[in-house]
Protein backbone atom coordinates (compact mmCIF):
# COMPACT_ATOMS: atom_id res chain seq x y z
CA UNK A 1 0.00 0.00 0.00
CA UNK A 2 1.45 3.31 -0.99
CA UNK A 3 0.09 6.96 0.39
CA UNK A 4 0.04 10.13 -0.88
CA UNK A 5 1.09 12.96 -0.22
CA UNK A 6 4.93 11.64 0.58
CA UNK A 7 5.23 14.13 2.94
CA UNK A 8 3.15 13.38 6.77
CA UNK A 9 2.91 16.97 7.64
CA UNK A 10 0.58 17.24 4.44
CA UNK A 11 -1.60 14.80 5.66
CA UNK A 12 -3.56 17.71 6.82
CA UNK A 13 -4.89 20.87 5.11
CA UNK A 14 -6.94 24.00 5.73
CA UNK A 15 -10.35 23.64 4.52
CA UNK A 16 -12.35 26.72 3.49
CA UNK A 17 -16.13 25.43 2.80
CA UNK A 18 -16.17 28.83 0.96
CA UNK A 19 -14.56 28.69 -1.23
CA UNK A 20 -14.01 24.93 -1.74
CA UNK A 21 -10.46 24.92 -1.43
CA UNK A 22 -7.59 23.42 0.64
CA UNK A 23 -4.48 25.10 1.70
CA UNK A 24 -1.58 23.94 3.00
CA UNK A 25 -0.65 24.40 6.83
CA UNK A 26 2.96 25.74 5.73
CA UNK A 27 1.27 28.51 3.83
CA UNK A 28 -1.18 29.60 6.12
CA UNK A 29 -1.10 31.98 9.49
CA UNK A 30 -3.27 31.47 12.77
CA UNK A 31 -4.37 33.75 15.69
CA UNK A 32 -4.56 32.95 18.90
CA UNK A 33 -7.69 34.22 20.55
CA UNK A 34 -8.98 33.73 24.25
CA UNK A 35 -12.25 31.27 24.48
CA UNK A 36 -13.54 30.66 27.70
CA UNK A 37 -13.15 27.33 27.79
CA UNK A 38 -14.34 23.79 30.84
CA UNK A 39 -14.53 25.09 34.41
CA UNK A 40 -14.79 28.71 32.88
CA UNK A 41 -11.39 29.14 32.14
CA UNK A 42 -9.98 31.10 29.54
CA UNK A 43 -7.89 29.48 27.14
CA UNK A 44 -6.44 30.42 23.73
CA UNK A 45 -7.13 28.40 20.72
CA UNK A 46 -5.72 28.90 17.46
CA UNK A 47 -8.13 30.23 14.92
CA UNK A 48 -7.21 29.49 11.33
CA UNK A 49 -8.83 31.47 8.42
CA UNK A 50 -9.08 31.20 4.68
CA UNK A 51 -6.26 33.06 2.92
CA UNK A 52 -8.37 33.60 0.29
CA UNK A 53 -11.60 35.08 1.47
CA UNK A 54 -10.71 35.41 5.53
CA UNK A 55 -13.54 33.50 6.47
CA UNK A 56 -12.65 30.66 9.24
CA UNK A 57 -11.46 27.57 7.74
CA UNK A 58 -10.71 24.09 9.41
CA UNK A 59 -8.66 21.77 9.35
CA UNK A 60 -9.13 18.23 7.12
CA UNK A 61 -7.62 14.96 6.52
CA UNK A 62 -6.40 15.13 2.88
CA UNK A 63 -4.73 11.72 2.43
CA UNK A 64 -4.94 9.29 -0.84
CA UNK A 65 -4.01 5.53 -0.22
CA UNK A 66 -2.96 3.56 -2.76
CA UNK A 67 -3.94 0.31 -2.64
CA UNK A 68 -3.63 -3.28 -4.38
CA UNK A 69 -6.08 -6.29 -3.61
CA UNK A 70 -6.23 -9.29 -5.04
CA UNK A 71 -8.52 -8.68 -8.03
CA UNK A 72 -5.22 -6.83 -9.54
CA UNK A 73 -2.41 -8.61 -8.19
CA UNK A 74 0.01 -9.08 -11.45
CA UNK A 75 -1.82 -6.17 -12.82
CA UNK A 76 -0.58 -2.43 -13.49
CA UNK A 77 -3.83 -1.27 -11.67
CA UNK A 78 -3.89 -0.12 -8.54
CA UNK A 79 -7.09 1.62 -6.81
CA UNK A 80 -7.18 5.14 -5.08
CA UNK A 81 -8.96 4.98 -1.84
CA UNK A 82 -9.29 9.01 -0.72
CA UNK A 83 -9.59 9.81 2.55
CA UNK A 84 -10.94 13.76 2.82
CA UNK A 85 -12.72 14.88 5.70
CA UNK A 86 -14.41 17.76 4.14
CA UNK A 87 -17.97 17.30 5.55
CA UNK A 88 -16.29 15.83 8.79
CA UNK A 89 -17.18 12.09 8.30
CA UNK A 90 -14.12 9.57 9.98
CA UNK A 91 -12.38 12.35 11.56
CA UNK A 92 -11.62 9.52 13.93
CA UNK A 93 -9.84 7.26 11.68
CA UNK A 94 -6.69 8.10 13.52
CA UNK A 95 -8.30 6.39 16.62
CA UNK A 96 -9.49 9.84 17.59
CA UNK A 97 -6.93 12.38 16.79
CA UNK A 98 -8.80 14.93 15.47
CA UNK A 99 -7.08 17.02 11.83
CA UNK A 100 -4.92 19.62 13.25
CA UNK A 101 -1.96 21.07 11.83
CA UNK A 102 0.81 19.32 11.61
CA UNK A 103 3.57 21.25 11.37
CA UNK A 104 2.75 22.44 14.48
CA UNK A 105 1.54 19.32 16.65
CA UNK A 106 4.50 17.08 16.52
CA UNK A 107 2.62 14.82 18.79
CA UNK A 108 -0.22 14.31 16.90
CA UNK A 109 2.27 13.92 14.00
CA UNK A 110 4.06 10.98 15.26
CA UNK A 111 0.58 9.03 16.55
CA UNK A 112 -0.41 9.27 13.03
CA UNK A 113 2.63 8.07 11.34
CA UNK A 114 2.64 5.07 13.85
CA UNK A 115 -1.22 4.33 12.53
CA UNK A 116 0.46 4.66 8.56
CA UNK A 117 3.54 2.47 9.49
CA UNK A 118 0.89 -0.07 10.83
CA UNK A 119 -1.52 0.27 8.23
CA UNK A 120 1.20 -0.28 5.49
CA UNK A 121 1.99 -3.81 6.94
CA UNK A 122 1.18 -6.53 5.26
CA UNK A 123 -2.24 -8.30 5.79
CA UNK A 124 -3.65 -5.52 7.86
CA UNK A 125 -7.90 -5.18 7.48
CA UNK A 126 -9.25 -2.29 7.46
CA UNK A 127 -13.80 -2.36 8.69
CA UNK A 128 -15.11 0.71 6.49
CA UNK A 129 -17.34 1.52 4.17
CA UNK A 130 -16.02 3.13 0.68
CA UNK A 131 -18.34 4.56 -2.58
CA UNK A 132 -17.36 4.66 -5.37
CA UNK A 133 -16.98 7.44 -7.52
CA UNK A 134 -16.09 7.85 -11.44
CA UNK A 135 -14.07 10.75 -12.08
CA UNK A 136 -14.18 12.28 -15.57
CA UNK A 137 -11.48 14.32 -15.24
CA UNK A 138 -9.20 11.37 -14.61
CA UNK A 139 -11.10 8.59 -16.60
CA UNK A 140 -10.80 6.85 -13.63
CA UNK A 141 -12.77 5.17 -10.98
CA UNK A 142 -11.91 6.63 -7.37
CA UNK A 143 -13.44 5.18 -3.55
CA UNK A 144 -14.02 7.55 -1.20
CA UNK A 145 -13.73 6.25 2.33
CA UNK A 146 -17.49 6.86 3.20
CA UNK A 147 -17.66 5.76 7.42
CA UNK A 148 -15.34 3.66 9.21
CA UNK A 149 -14.42 2.22 12.56
CA UNK A 150 -11.86 4.03 14.85
CA UNK A 151 -8.63 1.15 14.15
CA UNK A 152 -6.54 1.14 17.04
CA UNK A 153 -3.01 0.24 17.76
CA UNK A 154 -2.22 -2.70 19.24
CA UNK A 155 -1.30 -2.14 22.48
CA UNK A 156 2.06 -4.88 22.33
CA UNK A 157 2.97 -2.25 19.51
CA UNK A 158 6.57 -0.78 20.10
ZN1 LIG B 1 -12.14 31.02 1.54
Amino acid sequence: MGILPCDPMEFTQLFCSACIKTYSFRDVQSKLVDVIGQSNKTVQQEIYSCPDCMKPARPIYRIIFLVKDESTMGMDKIYKLHFYTYSGQCEDFFGGIKPTNLYKDSVALKQIKDYVSLLSRFNIYMDMIIRRKYSQKQNEDLFEIYDCKLIELPSVAK
